[in-house]
């Protein structure tokens, strides 16, 4: 356990340690399914590198790391829900939060409301 990421659920979807239903691959960041889907199409986009929020990200990253990810979450939207798709990122508390390894939501399949509760 000397790794701090060795408990990460989406490091160990990374190491292939939990399997996850993977849709694309690059060298820095996985798309997969979420596994309790919000809408017909919801997928999640996770950088490689372990950043805890968007916050500590775009401090760590280079800013073509941040562009990159937001260029693979309308990838896969476009492929996955050609009539259109939200991309949505949570923090903490209030944004509700729950897996502390950055991920953006790409949800789609169905006409979205608004506003999100
Ligand atoms: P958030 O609440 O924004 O942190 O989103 C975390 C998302 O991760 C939730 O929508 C969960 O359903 C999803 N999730 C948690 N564990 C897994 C897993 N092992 N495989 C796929 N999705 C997961
Ligand atoms: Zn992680």
């Amino acid at each position: 356990m000397s790794d701090p990421n060795s408990a990460c659920v989406f490091c160990k979807i990374f190491r292939r340690e939990i399997v996850a239903d993977e849709v694309l691959r690059t060298d820095d960041a996985l798309v997969f399914r979420d596994l309790n889907p919000k809408a017909p199409v919801h997928l999640l986009v996770v950088p490689r590198r372990h950043a805890d929020n968007l916050g500590d990200f775009v401090a760590m990253a280079e800013s073509r790391e941040v562009g990159d990810l937001f260029a693979l979450a309308s990838r896969a939207g476009r492929e996955f829900a050609p009539g259109g798709y939200r991309v949505v990122v949570n923090e903490g508390l209030d944004g509700g939060q729950t897996v502390h390894h950055l991920h953006l939501h790409v949800l789609g399949g169905r006409r979205m409301s608004w506003p999100p509760g």
